[in-house]
């Protein structure tokens, strides 16, 4: 293997890799789990991506890309005892072209997402995926797990942003599929394909995006949930009233609120009424947006779902409610053991899903802290549990199992937006049928049969080769 590495290390020059013990920070994810691996190789061109892999086809080397490493699921680095090889995309970050009148952005797969925005809204335009982690993630990483965040209610998820994707495969054989087409039927859409894959297909290397027109004025309101049973409810109200300029639509646990404003004291108290929930809610367009957010601000109250609410009046307020939404992180609250989901159930379920997950998990145990926040106009609420710390163990399995259950009952997935990664493999192989798992399996090992590609993340470990 040294001789393997030496040969490896000259293949990607002295500025393409970097020894382990110098680059914790590349082994170490958000949650917190530390691995090693055998080199991080750090390509500047999709050439030396290419040499990368096919060496490391050559070899039977594991690779596992990552980009920004933010991801929440234990995608982006070798899984414990793993051989393999980092490969980060940190130095392919060139700002190839922002075509502000083909309303499309060329760039490489390491740019961060908030260089993209920013980019785009000199140019005029927006580029719509958008997450509390936007100065750290890379736009391969957001394509890569079909991110979703704040604003798919009025853009679609990352996949719909894509046009047109560069690829390096298994094999190393490099694929130009860097298209800026709106229409192109003449076969397969393969782009689709390693769009949330995480890596486990190929390389992602450059990519063509869709742009949109900058939306500059935007108000947003956050408001006491008064009546939980009515939350669709008043969804489809806010759906009528603002149709494209609805933007987000938030909800928040008052639990959340309060632990975010206790630990960050810069946040301000946007509301005296202390409330189980909230919602946020943000408008934009081209011109004022004040008039339909006040209609259904008004609609809210006149028809007893709301109790209290606040409009934002200046860009430091509508900042200052996003910030709060931002802290809702749950893991940085409770100092015990957590389970979570990443629940994506019909809009019009997800109070069911909330009331029976709740009954269900206390039945298990009854101090268990349930906690849900997300994106609900789109069906996704991150729930996670904290399981009274003496009975973690006992109660873990019997809770993840009643709610899973749960939630393919109501037609849901257990895995919204923030993607499988190893943390999800097992339960997510429940999820599906045999004849829907075959096919994923059928796709992996025709793309890479000998199983390098980020192996035992998305794909449980024996299907990964
Ligand atoms: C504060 C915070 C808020 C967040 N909010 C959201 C949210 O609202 N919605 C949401 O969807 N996610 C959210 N996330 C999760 C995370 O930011 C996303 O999953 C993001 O898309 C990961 O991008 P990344 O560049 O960090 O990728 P990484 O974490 O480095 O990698 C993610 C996966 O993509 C693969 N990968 C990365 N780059 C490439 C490439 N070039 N080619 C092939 N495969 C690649 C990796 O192997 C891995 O499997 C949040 C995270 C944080 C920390």
């Amino acid at each position: 293997m040294a001789d393997t590495l030496a040969q490896l290390k000259e293949l990607l020059g002295p500025d393409g890799w970097l020894l382990p013990e110098d680059g914790a920070h590349f082994l170490q994810d958000i949650l917190g789990t530390e691995t090693a691996c055998l080199l991080i190789a750090r390509p500047a061109t999709t050439e030396q991506v290419s040499d990368l892999v096919r060496f490391c086809a050559a070899h039977g080397i594991a690779i596992v890309p990552q980009g920004g490493n933010t991801n929440v699921c234990g995608m982006a680095v070798p899984l414990s005892g793993q051989s393999a090889v980092l490969l980060s995309l940190s130095r392919m970050n060139r700002l190839i072209e922002v075509n502000a009148a083909a309303n499309t952005a060329t760039v490489e797969a390491g740019v961060l997402m908030q260089t993209l925005q920013d980019a785009a809204a000199e140019a005029n335009r927006v580029f719509a995926p958008d997450w509390g982690a936007r100065g750290t993630a890379t736009v391969g990483g957001a394509v890569a797990t079909n991110g979703g965040g704040l604003n798919v209610l009025r853009y679609g998820t990352t996949r719909e942003q894509v046009l047109g994707l560069e690829v390096v495969l298994p094999d190393g054989t490099v694929w130009n599929g860097l298209r800026s087409l709106i229409k192109d039927n003449s076969g397969y859409d393969l782009k689709h394909l390693f769009i949330g894959s995480e890596g486990t297909l190929g390389v992602i290397t450059r990519l063509v995006f869709k742009l949109h027109p900058r939306q500059p004025v935007s108000q947003s309101m956050m408001a006491v949930l008064d009546d939980m049973s009515r939350l669709g409810e008043f969804f489809d109200m806010a759906r009528d009233m603002g149709g494209q300029q609805l933007v987000a639509f938030e909800l928040l646990p008052g639990l959340g609120v309060e632990k975010a404003l206790l630990r960050y004291p810069d946040l301000q108290r946007p509301l005296e009424t202390r409330a189980d929930w909230y919602l946020l809610l943000k408008f934009a367009g081209r011109d004022d947006v004040s008039a339909p957010l006040l209609e259904l601000f008004e609609a809210g109250f006149e028809q007893g779902i709301l109790s209290d609410a606040v409009l934002s009046q200046s860009l430091a307020q509508e900042q200052n409610l996003w910030e709060i939404r931002e802290q809702m992180i749950p893991h940085q609250y409770f100092q015990r053991p957590m389970l979570k989901w990443d629940v994506s159930v019909p809009v019009h379920r997800m109070v069911e899903f909330l009331e029976c997950a709740e009954v269900e998990v206390r039945a298990i145990d009854a101090d268990a802290i349930c906690y849900a926040v997300g994106h609900v106009g789109d069906g996704n609420i991150h729930y996670s549990v904290f399981p009274t710390e003496a009975r973690a163990d006992e109660v873990s399995s019997p809770i993840y199992a009643q709610v899973d259950a749960l939630i393919w009952s109501l037609g849901g997935s257990i895995v919204a937006e923030h993607g499988v990664g190893s943390v999800f493999v097992d339960r997510m192989r429940r999820q599906k049928s045999d004849v829907e798992y075959r096919m994923m399996q059928i796709l992996k090992h025709s793309f890479d049969p000998q199983g390098i590609m980020n192996p035992g993340k998305l794909l449980q470990g024996d299907d990964a080769g």
